[in-house]
């Protein structure tokens, strides 16, 4: 996979208008502000911020579309867990994320964001269990690793993979800061790309 070749390509409303795709592709997905953009961008490595385009107004309730070079596209789905909007709106969230998930035919694996300095939250276990059972392989990547205290570190990824009854080579601790995790998220993704 080369990697400086993360591009975007759309955004979608509806995920019945996304074009085909040959490609595997990989979704990630996340509470708002669990780090998902700033993820994207250091898995790039370059220094215009490639997941911008995901925080444009307008485009975050989108399903955002990423080719990354010739062999893998990523989409960037809208976070959940807005406290404050509609039930309309989590509603039409729900049905389109779903609506993805379901019928997108070049969909392998889903990346999960967590923040590791929460605990583990209930939605982030239903999104796992949604997962699950729609069998969508998915890895659990614990962001902002740079501010839990090192010798905390193993507990706190511990306390997630407990909460979160996650196999033991999870979740990925990561931090776009530092670039912790990186390598291994790549490697995560490359596996991907050749199952
Ligand atoms: P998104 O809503 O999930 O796309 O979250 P963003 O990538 O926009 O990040 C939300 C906030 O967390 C921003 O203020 C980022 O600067 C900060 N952030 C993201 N990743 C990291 C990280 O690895 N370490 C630290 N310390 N802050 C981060």
């Amino acid at each position: 996979v080369d990697r400086s070749g993360v591009t975007f390509v759309n955004s979608f409303a509806d995920p019945r208008g996304m074009p085909f795709s040959p490609l595997p592709e990989v979704t990630l997905v996340g509470r708002s502000n669990v780090g998902k953009s700033s993820a994207l961008n250091a898995l790039s490595g370059r220094r215009k911020r490639v997941a911008q385009v995901s925080k444009t107004p307008g485009r975050t309730r989108l399903i955002n579309l990423f080719s990354v070079g010739s062999a893998l596209t990523v989409t960037d789905l809208p976070g959940y867990g807005f406290a404050k909007v509609s039930a309309e709106l989590q509603e039409e969230w729900r049905r389109n994320v779903e609506a993805y998930l379901r019928q997108r035919e070049n969909l392998r694996a889903a990346v999960v964001f967590i923040d590791s300095q929460r605990e583990p939250q209930a939605v982030d276990a239903q999104i796992l269990d949604f997962l699950a059972f729609h069998e969508i392989p998915s890895v659990v990547v614990a962001t902002k690793v740079d501010k839990v205290r090192p010798s905390q570190l193993d507990n706190c990824m511990a306390a997630l993979r407990r909460g979160l009854a996650l196999p033991p080579d999870q979740p990925i601790p990561f931090s776009s800061t530092t670039g912790v995790g990186r390598k291994e998220l790549w490697q995560y993704l490359q596996e991907i790309c050749l199952a």
